[in-house]
């Protein structure tokens, strides 16, 4: 059992032998520790999901009121078989962590989805220190480098208010669990409350019991008539570009908040107005700061760019490489 690393990658997913539990399994375990509720991390068919206390509404949610789970408050230690965890934020979205794991003095931290902005609307990312950092790296080239949140924003108004101005209503696309929750965030007290779409509103309703300083949003009922939404501000998720949905609503204009800019889009940019880049994920110099921060000497790298940051990684002197050998599947982006 000494020789094994105290975390390893299975077909099953992130493995910790010696405390016999994965972190974000992708198929059924027995015991899961679970980074946050996005569906790329938190799989159907655990027998225990174990989480930072605020993502277990949406888990619920989103895998069925009878999951079993346990629920841990950030920096509360438990013990497993062992091996002692504990979650830390990650700033990703709300009850994001980063999972600690430490077991006969030494130290592994599995990120997750992190990103490193302060003074967001979820608790910020705290570096943990540790031996060995699990990293992500969704924008992990140089060419990912996020403007200040509060200037897209500033965009983000002008934009709405010209829109409203020619009669157009302003749909912006983000995706229901982190971005839909941030970009309310960065509108609140610049303009009246958002309709949202059900899928988003069903989220932000279940993250508000748990978080009550989000913002204050307005459902899209079926009193909304066209009239009603002239003008007005919606945020619904991307899928609604494929449905009829945008039929029902008066003349609209469509911008899309992603990370994803230019060079890198991954939507049919016909049919969106405009895009404002804003990521729930750390760009480039994020994830270097971050990693250093830690203090770890061996980096795996997980999500994305995982061969050109790790080759990055190894340039500033650190024992870096992919966390998924190259023969197994990656799992989906989120
Ligand atoms: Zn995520
Ligand atoms: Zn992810």
């Amino acid at each position: 059992m000494a020789s094994l690393p105290l975390l390893h990658w299975t077909p099953r997913g992130l493995y910790c032998a010696q405390g016999d539990f994965y972190i974000d399994p992708i198929r059924p375990v027995p015991r899961a520790l679970i980074t946050h509720a996005h569906s790329d991390h938190a799989h159907l068919g655990m027998g225990l999901y174990i989480a930072q206390e605020d993502s277990i509404p949406i888990l619920r949610l989103r895998l069925g009121e009878r999951i079993q789970t346990v629920g841990l408050p950030y920096g509360v230690r438990r013990s497993i078989n062992g091996v002692n965890i504990s979650f830390h934020p990650a700033g990703h979205i709300i009850g994001s962590a980063q999972i600690r794991v430490s077991y006969q003095g030494e130290v592994w931290v599995a990120s997750g989805d992190y990103h490193t902005l302060q003074g967001g609307y979820c608790a910020a990312f705290e570096p943990v220190p540790c031996h060995t950092f699990i990293t992500e790296s969704t924008f992990g080239i140089p060419s990912f480098s996020w403007t200040n949140e509060r200037l897209v924003a500033q965009d983000m108004v002008a934009w709405i208010q010209d829109n409203a101005a020619q009669g157009f209503t302003s749909i912006l696309l983000c995706y229901a669990l982190g971005k839909a929750q941030r970009v309310a965030h960065l509108l609140q007290h610049q303009i009246e409350p958002p309709f949202l779409h059900y899928s988003i509103q069903r989220v932000h309703d279940r993250l508000r019991a748990v978080h009550p300083t989000l913002p204050i949003a307005q459902p899209l009922g079926k009193s909304s008539g066209k009239i009603a939404l002239r003008g007005k501000v919606i945020l619904a998720p991307p899928g609604v570009l494929k449905s009829q949905w945008l039929k029902k609503l008066p003349p609209s204009k469509t911008a899309l908040a992603t990370g994803w800019t230019e060079g890198h889009a991954k939507h049919n940019p016909s049919m969106i107005h405009r895009t404002f880049a804003l990521s729930d994920h750390a760009d480039w110099q994020g994830l270097i700061d971050a990693t250093m921060a830690t203090g770890a000497s061996q980096v795996l790298v997980n999500h994305g760019y995982t061969d050109a940051f790790s080759a990055h990684l190894r340039t500033m002197g650190l024992d870096a490489q992919p966390l998924i050998p190259s023969h197994m599947t990656q799992p989906s982006l989120f």
